[in-house]
């Protein structure tokens, strides 16, 4: 009689973890995305599911490790963003393995390195929608509106003040350097020919660091 007490507790506890694993079951992808739009639509819900939930309930398995190992990666968008560890593209989207292609710089600016991660996610990983994501209180930025700085630091910080007005603000200025990214990554005659054939999509957002929004731009 105490064995089968003990095997009945046994089989109660495994229900009750199974029930608790449920309850951090991980999202499920849409199937396909139609277009850049839908992919767009999309991250804006996950954003708010992040926004609100503050974690990252995406697929980071062991079989999804296995499945992308095996089978390859095929990411639907590519960011690009700054570096900043405020700013966790994955989470930021409620993204798991396999579903963005991510670059980082600091004050996300489009160097040749970076031009070249960008071509490759979208023609050759076939990514249909690339999202330019600055934020805000961003230190590259900041340095750029006040002087500068010195070293390779200042490759970073004199691209984004030449593209910045005498005297605007740091939101101004966040916004402005996103669109300078932008600018750079349609000087890839590659990226500007899938664009203009409606095969990829550029859109820019900030990143709100203190709510976890992301705004994107109209
Ligand atoms: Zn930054």
């Amino acid at each position: 009689m105490r064995k089968w007490i003990s095997i009945l507790l046994v089989c109660l506890i495994a229900v009750g973890l199974s029930g608790c694993a449920g309850a951090e079951k991980t999202k499920e992808l849409p199937a396909n995305f139609a277009d850049a739009q839908s992919i767009l639509d999309y991250l804006e819900q996950q954003n708010e599911i992040f926004a609100k939930a503050g974690k990252n309930s995406g697929d980071l398995s062991k079989d999804k490790r296995a499945d992308t190992a095996e089978n390859g990666q095929h990411p639907y968008a590519v960011i690009v963003t700054c570096s900043d560890s405020r700013v966790p593209a994955e989470h930021i989207f409620n993204a798991g393995i396999g579903e963005l292609f991510v670059i980082r710089t600091a004050g996300n600016v489009i160097g040749d390195h970076a031009l070249g991660s960008v071509e490759y996610g979208v023609e050759h990983l076939g990514a249909k929608l690339v999202i330019v994501l600055g934020h805000t209180h961003c230190g590259a930025v900041d340095a750029a509106l006040n002087g500068g700085a010195h070293g390779a630091i200042a490759t970073i910080t004199d691209e984004i003040s030449a593209c910045l007005p005498a005297g605007c603000d740091a939101r101004e200025a966040e916004k402005l350097n996103v669109e300078n990214s932008i600018s750079r990554i349609m000087e890839s005659e590659m990226i500007a020919e899938l664009a203009k054939k409606g095969e990829t999509c550029i859109v820019g957002a900030i990143y709100n660091i203190e709510s976890g929004t992301v705004e994107f731009f109209d």
